[in-house]
């Protein structure tokens, strides 16, 4: 892939970039399905993806008429990577073989190894026959929907498609690699002001939090929404900061540090609550709430804003549901994605129904909306929540570091990328923008 990095680092035209010959295999961030066993018998949080991802040379897939492969400059970890990682709710290699069995197009995925990664910056190189709207040297980055778009359950929205997948976590070849293959609905231009990591680091959780708060598909917040957000400074946290913000809605978020409480601050977000240092335990013991907890909680989320929140923005699952239930407006929307802390859920429904709230539940974003979602990027109307930066070797390390929740916003991996800062277009539009609202996660507290 060398060869690639050169062309795209010297300017190469796209017809020069299609002519370079393909290596025969390349560098990915895997794990192995002889090691599914590996953590059998520990606890989650010991359980080390510095251990089961390895990153080895895998032969290059066929390209399908539909795909492309794109050079990829930079990806960055979701906590999809931490489930493959550690193995958890369940073996991800369970996916490939279901995607195997699909057609023949499916059956490359099924393999002893699963290339992860669901975000990506990178550089078209080649195109299948049926591609239309991309060719090599396009500059792209990478939304993680992968649809057959000729079953028909994917034409309305197309996250309800029955065979609807995330690349690289139920699909192989994913973007945490020298080379991803992805299907051409999969690609975006990337926003031109931003440098191949902070143009990496977006698509996944940007529009995800675009599909959870904005979308006539999530809660469709409205300006005045006063909107409760979990995890506030992590990366689905980061970006839905600053929807509510631009939104008009006014925005209250749940950290766990000072430095956390600081960052939001710096972000414009005024109120927020640092869950450690008020020590809530919404949970006595593993089976039971204390609905007191709740109330204490609701207490300090009303002193902030005056009311009760109108939208809760819910991820972390089993911990916290009992407490957004509860703390939700009546007539509101908790609106969930995820169940970080455990999937099976307890709330009062006494709550829910006597105060007509609504669950609503949300996953990834149609290609619209990752599309509508990045078009806010390009438009330095949402910033990236790059927060650090790792070469693709240390990937183990940085999936370890979102493991731990020692990190904040989203960390960036520098694959065919040599160094950070690099693949700006337009750094006129960089400055418009301002460089300290692009970098705010990155220089906080440096
Ligand atoms: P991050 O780890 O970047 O951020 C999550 C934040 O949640 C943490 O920073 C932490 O913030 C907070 N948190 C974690 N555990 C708890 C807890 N027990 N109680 C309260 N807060 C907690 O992860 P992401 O934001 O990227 O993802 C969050 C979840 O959403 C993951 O489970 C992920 O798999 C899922 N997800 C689902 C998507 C979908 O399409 N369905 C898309 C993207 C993510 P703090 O400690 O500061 O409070």
């Amino acid at each position: 892939m060398q060869a690639f990095l050169e062309a795209i680092q010297a300017g190469a035209s796209g017809e020069e970039i299609g002519n370079l010959p393909l290596p025969e295999s390349y560098r990915g961030a895997l794990v192995k399905a002889e090691e599914q066993e590996m953590f059998a018998g520990l606890e989650s949080g010991d359980k080390d993806p510095r251990k089961s991802l390895r990153v080895e040379d895998v032969a290059i897939p066929e390209l399908a008429p539909d795909e492309a492969y794109v050079a990829v400059m930079a990806s960055s970890i979701n906590f999809n990577t931490v489930w493959t990682s550690i193995f958890e709710p369940l073996s991800t290699f369970g996916f490939l073989k279901r995607l195997g069995k699909e057609s023949v197009w499916g059956k490359r995925h099924d393999l002893p190894y699963h290339v992860v990664g669901s975000d990506a910056s990178g550089v078209v190189v080649r195109v299948g026959s049926a591609v239309r709207n991309w060719k090599p040297g396009d500059r792209v980055v990478v939304h993680c929907n992968y649809v057959d778009d000729q079953d028909p359950t994917a034409h309305d929205d197309s996250m309800l498609a029955a065979n609807q997948r995330i690349w690289g976590f139920e699909s192989n070849f994913g973007g945490l690699a020298d080379l991803a293959l992805v299907k051409a609905n999969q690609l975006m231009p990337k926003p031109a002001h931003l440098s191949w990591e902070e143009a990496a680091v977006n698509a996944l959780c940007n529009s995800t939090s675009y599909r959870m708060l904005v979308s006539k598909n999530g809660a469709q917040m409205k300006q005045g929404d006063v909107v409760l957000i979990w995890g506030a400074s992590g990366g689905l946290g980061g970006y839905a900061c600053q929807y509510v913000l631009n939104g008009g809605g006014i925005p209250i978020g749940v950290v766990s540090s000072p430095d956390k409480v600081k960052l939001l601050n710096d972000l414009g977000v005024e109120a927020v609550i640092d869950r450690r240092a008020e020590n809530y335990r919404f949970w006595s013991d593993e089976h039971t709430q204390d609905e007191s907890e709740w109330r204490r909680f609701g207490k300090d989320v009303r002193k902030l804003a005056g009311e009760d929140p109108h939208i809760v923005f819910e991820h972390p699952g089993r911990q916290t549901m009992g407490a957004s239930v509860f703390t939700c407006a009546r007539g509101g929307t908790v609106v969930t994605c995820a169940a970080t802390s455990g999937y099976m859920i307890e709330y009062d429904n006494r709550h829910l129904w006597m105060k007509l709230k609504s669950i609503k539940s949300s996953h990834f974003a149609n290609y619209k909306e990752a599309w509508d979602a990045n078009r806010l990027i390009a438009k330095g109307m949402i910033q990236p929540i790059l927060s650090a930066v790792h070469p693709l070797v240390d990937v183990g390390e940085a999936a370890y570091q979102v493991h731990k929740n020692l990190h904040e916003g989203k960390i960036g991996v520098l694959c065919l990328a040599p160094g950070a800062g690099q693949g700006i277009e337009d750094p006129e539009f960089r400055a418009k923008v301002g460089e300290d609202k692009i970098t705010l996660f990155r220089t906080h507290g440096a």
